[in-house]
């Protein structure tokens, strides 16, 4: 007799994206004549670069021709590849070696993954709001209970970030063992200051905790001083592993290819010296095949000379899209955070409506479609994410109509 694994139960709800697209659906439904703009999900919508598009067209080439084909990889990923992720942290003063890069099919997928290493009893804080996926897998992994009145699971330790805070949290002041951190953040666009990430280190290296650090929007990064990988800090190297992909740098969402970082001197409570690396090593060989030996081709590509020019134009054209964005919401008198360091603006509903209520009025009365902040965690009510993945002519006419006709 087989039984289900009843942690799935308590998920709440569905997944915030789906009730977005529900919502939409229905408006469109009702409203048939109406253009929707939509600048919610954060997916990118900018060509892939030249430079991605040659390579990988190459490497489907060499596989049609029996002299140059070839099947399975390594599962860790191509060594060229791995070389060429270390050097992009290294040329930046971060302390990153070839045998700590594994290639994977993408940052959401590792960041799920990653717990399978650690023990189900550890407890998990999460920043609050946060990329939904962090919770939600650890709840399917059974590391909480069920939901309460406060909108949380019991179990899982929330780290709230509001105007209040810089958007970045206090150390948790109870145990916790598994901490995520995504900076630039998805959704507050905020980004943690060394001083921040260095506390936030030290904490680890004192309880012997784990830092699991999501720096997929790195790029975005326009602030030299900034961190852009938790490995500039000293001592990460023993508590941190971080996770990245090509997704917003190089638009590659549908095409799919991230990687992650483990140190070879990362520790925990019980583990022997290297144990932790060896374990994710041998859970991605028993797991995991390797990511497409074509879209490797295309990361090793992005990661060119060539390559990183192009990118950087994709990260301008957004970069600008954020500027249009919060300066018309600032125009109007809307309280905005984010969007200079990261691709999503991140802003106060007026008049203190929640999120959901403000989602509505903004599709019925501008027909843009945003995501509420309460669809991150319970510190996001009263917030609202716009994000600046579109075509210009869309942000332009989205803008536009915010500015013209929503009733404030
Ligand atoms: C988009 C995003 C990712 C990227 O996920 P992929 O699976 O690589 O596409 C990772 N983390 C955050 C916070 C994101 O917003």
């Amino acid at each position: 007799m087989a039984t289900l694994n009843s942690a799935y139960r308590r998920l709440t709800a569905g997944y915030l994206f789906p009730e977005i697209a529900r919502r939409t659906r229905e408006f469109a439904a009702a409203n048939p004549d109406a253009s929707i703009l939509r600048l919610g999900i954060g997916d990118t919508t900018e060509a892939l670069v030249p430079a991605v598009v040659s390579a990988m067209q190459d490497a489907v080439t060499q596989l049609g021709d029996v002299s140059t084909y070839s099947g399975y990889g390594d599962s860790e990923g191509q060594t060229a590849l791995r070389e060429a992720i270390a050097a992009l942290y290294q040329s930046r003063g971060a302390d990153v070696k070839v045998e700590d890069v594994f290639v994977s099919d993408g940052a959401k997928s590792d960041s799920a993954n990653l717990q399978q290493i650690f023990d189900v009893s550890n407890v998990v804080a999460v920043q609050d709001p946060a990329y939904p996926v962090y919770v939600d897998s650890n709840v399917m992994s059974g590391r909480s209970g069920t939901k309460n009145n406060q909108d949380q699971y019991e179990g899982l330790v929330y780290m709230p970030c509001t105007a209040e805070n810089d958007f970045f949290p206090a150390l948790p002041e109870e145990k916790v063992d598994l901490i995520y951190l995504c900076s630039p953040n998805n959704p507050t666009g905020a980004v943690a200051s060394r001083e921040q990430l260095q506390g936030f280190v030290d904490y680890a290296l004192e309880h012997k905790a784990i830092i699991l650090f999501d720096s997929a929007y790195a790029e975005f990064i326009q602030d030299p001083e900034l961190p852009r990988s938790i490995f500039e800090l000293p001592g990460a190297r023993k508590c941190a592993i971080e996770i990245n992909s090509f997704s917003k740098t190089a638009g590659f969402t549908g095409v799919r290819l991230g990687w992650c970082l483990v140190p070879t001197e990362l520790e925990c409570e019980d583990s022997e010296p290297g144990e932790l690396h060896k374990m994710w090593t041998r859970r991605q060989n028993t797991f995991f095949n390797g990511a497409s030996n074509v879209v490797q081709a295309g990361g090793i590509a992005a990661l060119s000379d060539e390559g990183q020019a192009q990118c950087k134009e994709l990260i301008a054209h957004y970069m600008e899209n954020a500027r249009i964005i919060r300066e018309a919401l600032e125009s109007i008198g809307l309280e905005c955070f984010g969007g200079e360091n990261a691709p999503y603006v991140w802003m106060k509903t007026p008049a203190g409506i929640d999120s959901w209520s403000f989602f509505d009025k903004l599709l019925g009365e501008c027909n843009v479609v945003g995501t509420p902040g309460s669809g991150f965690g319970p510190s996001g009510e009263g917030y609202f994410r716009l994000s600046a993945f579109g075509h210009r002519e869309n942000i332009l006419e989205a803008t536009e109509r915010i500015k013209t006709q929503l009733s404030l």
